[in-house]
């Protein structure tokens, strides 16, 4: 990716600025110094970007954010078993580095996914303490009405838990078509909800996660979270 996109994507300042430190000198990359502003750097995570230290401390391995509209037919696993992997819709440069999903979806689930090399970060917005919105598009294989959405609201026993699970909120879109917003990440939660209250999932899409949407990105498209929005997630 490009010098400047990159510095950009690592929080260190306006366009501007990073253009200054780059037309400066300032910038290093593998012990070389990258002057030229539409330099294509290597996003393999390894590779150390060194600012001049006087300046600015040096940094290690970067982290980065990427937000991801998932294909159907992918998974999220490094080591996938029948579909390609997410992380295949990614640039190659990204192939070979420390980069984890954010939770998980399904084969058959699309919509939106975080990739990071940031354990950190993974670990607090999935864990349960945080309740992090998690918004679901469901096709549902039989007609529902608000009856159906007030058991999800109310809360589903699920067949391997001891107390009932209730989703955040649940609304119908059409009699097929169900929004719903759960703040736990329990396997196959979704569907298993919906099983539970009688019904069964045909379509999965999420519309969003976290503070994260994705509707108008195309199927496999991505973009880089700023360090702003990161600041500003749990
Ligand atoms: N719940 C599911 O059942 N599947 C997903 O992919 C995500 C949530």
């Amino acid at each position: 990716m490009n010098i400047i996109k990159y510095l950009q994507a690592q929080g260190l300042g306006s366009r501007k600025q990073c253009q200054n430190w780059v037309k400066g000198g300032w910038i290093e990359i593998d012990g070389e110094v990258v002057d030229d502003t539409k330099a294509e750097v290597s996003l393999d995570g390894r590779r150390v970007l060194k600012l001049d230290e006087d300046i600015i401390p040096t940094i290690n391995l970067p982290y980065f954010y990427i937000l991801l509209n998932k294909a159907p037919d992918t998974e999220t696993s490094h080591k996938p078993q029948q579909y390609p992997s997410v992380f295949s819709m990614l640039p190659n440069n990204f192939r070979d580095i420390d980069i984890q999903a954010v939770g998980r979806l399904d084969a058959d689930t699309t919509g939106a996914i975080i990739l990071t090399n940031d354990g950190q970060f993974n670990h607090r917005v999935t864990s349960p303490k945080h309740h992090v919105p998690k918004i679901y598009r469901v096709g549902l294989k039989h007609a529902a009405d608000q009856s159906f959405c007030d058991k999800l609201i109310k809360g589903v026993l699920l067949d391997d838990e001891t107390e009932t699970i209730a989703a955040a909120a649940a609304e119908l879109v059409d009699e097929h078509t169900l929004l719903m917003t759960i703040t736990q990440g329990k396997y196959h939660q979704v569907k298993r909800m919906i099983a539970a209250a009688g019904n069964r999932v045909e379509t999965l899409h999420r519309d969003q996660f976290h503070q994260w949407r994705v509707d108008d990105f195309a199927v496999g498209e991505w973009r880089f979270l700023d360090i702003a929005e990161v600041q500003a997630s749990v």
